[in-house]
């Protein structure tokens, strides 16, 4: 009986949510547990599916049932999406638990863990019911944790007036929660305040978890990491940057570009601003056309991601605004870049980003200062971090505008104050290396989380 116990294989059964900037921490985790020697299962949905691909076939994946339209995505917007998922899910994910549980039984294998985005809540309910050790994962800071925390407290205390600090000001900083003003907090373009607010209570919610993973760094986020810890009253592990703990995994859902390295090699070095707004950000014409001009000004060389379906088109196609901006001088523009290898390449001096969490993490763990243009939720707090806290950014706020851009670019890429900053990135690069590292603080922290399975 007992040597049959001790050969019993141990998997570890991970949710990730469906959006690239979940699903890409969530695969490099499992990497790093695969690594350990634990078997892996991935229980995705349908949507943002990411196919499992020959580097990833030590992984079994495997597929959540539920009944929502291909369509809900788009047409209901990242927030109400998650509630309409949360809903379908809850009874069809504990039978699917339960039949997976009795079939790894009948292999000998235990699952000795299930790890789950903290956007895919409704997982707590199953494994509450089978009670088996269940792990929140936040592929956000931790920071933007104690927001949603802090904006779902202050909407209980009397709804909207309390998001909008004392008589509506918006620019001023929320108690306790330097630099974040009302402003900053996590609301989103996509749904209404209320929308998010009831996302935010069920994330917030730890219920039966034994603790909670954050792919963040102890030295970039001590006093949030502190504050969670004191609030959730579980083990919180800092395990991050996740893409420095696991080598790149393709986890990428569109095909990556890689015409633009060789473009890059012909540059000078720290000559590039590389402009990315990650998976799903949109952008109108005009404010594309304004970058463009800015950027064109500024005399400074840029590689941007055009993602298809991001620019908001009105009155010019997708297809003619992006042949108009191939002839810009200086430039080179891909459909989506090979993000980790463009920001380690020696020629790019900066980033313009909507400052979503892996691409801050990314941009922080190549030494990368960055031009920060955040468009929705947890993204505004990264800015606010990069400009007033790490200050390795600058925020443009406000209407975009040519001379607002060409001055960004200038301050960043030729002024002594971003000399400044690129010196205080490599500062962080460094740490962020260190933290990595046999004795680094993510790696014991790893550890003390993988002794707990
Ligand atoms: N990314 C990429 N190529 C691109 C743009 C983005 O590989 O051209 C990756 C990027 O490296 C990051 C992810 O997409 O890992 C975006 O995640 P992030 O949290 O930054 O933003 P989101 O897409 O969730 O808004």
């Amino acid at each position: 009986m007992e040597e049959k116990l001790a050969r019993r294989r141990r998997r570890v059964l991970l949710i990730p949510a469906p959006a690239q900037g979940h699903i890409t921490p969530i695969i490099q985790l499992a990497k790093a547990l695969h690594f350990k020697g634990f078997s892996i299962t991935i229980a995705q949905t349908k949507f943002n599916y990411l196919n499992p691909s020959k580097n990833l076939s030590d992984f079994q994946f495997v597929t959540i049932p539920e009944s929502l339209q291909e369509s809900d995505l788009k047409n209901l917007g990242p927030g109400r999406f998650m509630i309409k998922l949360a809903k379908e899910c809850y009874v069809s994910f504990k039978d699917w638990l339960g039949q997976f549980l009795v079939k790894q039984q009948t292999i000998n294998e235990e699952i000795v863990c299930v790890i789950y985005d903290e956007f895919m809540y409704f997982v707590e309910a199953a494994v509450k019911e089978f009670k088996l050790h269940n792990v929140i994962l936040s592929t956000t800071s931790a920071s933007a944790f104690v927001c949603r925390f802090v904006m779902f407290k202050l909407y209980a205390i009397d709804g909207l007036a309390h998001l909008k600090g004392s008589g509506g000001r918006e620019e001023e900083l929320v108690p306790e929660l330097y630099p974040i003003r009302y402003k900053d907090l996590p609301t989103s373009v996509f749904a209404p305040v209320e929308i998010s607010v009831e996302l935010f209570k069920n994330t917030c919610y730890k219920g039966t978890a034994s603790s909670i993973i954050i792919n963040t760094v102890r030295c970039l986020e001590i006093s949030s990491l502190e504050w969670l810890q004191r609030e959730l009253a579980i083990p919180v592990y800092p395990i991050g940057p996740l893409h420095m703990v696991a080598s790149a995994s393709p986890t990428s859902l569109l095909e990556e570009d890689k015409s633009c390295i060789k473009w890059l090699n012909k540059q000078k070095s720290s000559s590039v601003v590389y402009i990315s707004l990650g998976s799903f950000t949109m952008m109108e014409t005009k404010e594309v056309l304004e970058m463009a001009s800015g950027l064109v000004s500024s005399n400074q060389s840029f590689l941007w991601v055009i993602r298809p379906g991001s620019i908001r088109t009105s009155e010019m196609s997708e297809e003619e605004l992006f042949r108009k901006m191939v002839t810009l001088e200086r430039g080179c523009i891909v459909k989506w870049a090979p993000q980790k290898q463009v920001l380690a390449h020696s020629a790019v001096g900066a980033f313009w980003s909507h400052c979503g969490w892996n691409s801050t993490l990314e941009s922080l763990g190549e030494g990368v200062p960055m031009i920060c243009r955040p468009f929705t939720t947890d993204q505004k707090g990264n800015a606010r971090y990069l400009e007033c806290v790490w200050k390795v950014g600058i925020q443009v706020e406000g209407e975009i505008e040519r001379g607002v851009v060409e001055r960004a670019v200038k301050r960043l890429m030729v002024d002594e104050e971003g000399e400044e900053m690129k010196r205080r990135a490599l500062i962080l690069k460094e740490k962020l290396k260190v933290s990595v590292s046999a004795e680094g603080s993510s790696h014991k922290s790893l550890d003390d989380f993988i002794k707990t399975l």
